[in-house]
């Protein structure tokens, strides 16, 4: 009778332990409405020396309410590493931009 290891003999793991191996997020709730943040890959917007660029594939934490992006320090330096070197900027996309509170109410 060969010895088939069932679900039941093989350890585990507490949620609660899992867990603990997972990043935290840096801001968990939301700093500015307290809404619930998640890990995402985005489109994150950076300023660098006066310059706003746009990095795709991004891990960062979005607040699923207001959509405030939030970065590890590991992410964010590999940004601005990114943002140092223009050889990594692969193209330039144009497209409407409008300043939310600049438009009259
Ligand atoms: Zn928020």
């Amino acid at each position: 009778m060969p010895e088939a290891a069932g679900l039941e003999d093989l350890p585990r793991t507490p949620m609660r332990e899992s867990r603990d191996d997972m990043k935290t997020p840096p801001a968990d709730p939301c700093e500015f409405c307290e809404g619930h943040v998640e890990h995402r890959m985005v489109r994150a917007r950076f300023n660098y020396k006066g310059q706003t660029i746009y990095i795709d594939g991004v891990p960062a934490w979005v607040c699923t309410r207001c959509g405030e992006q939030y970065f590890d320090a590991l992410v964010f330096k590999h940004m601005e590493e990114i943002a140092r070197h223009s050889d990594r900027i692969t193209r330039t996309v144009a497209f409407p931009l409008a300043e939310y509170d600049k438009v009259p109410v």
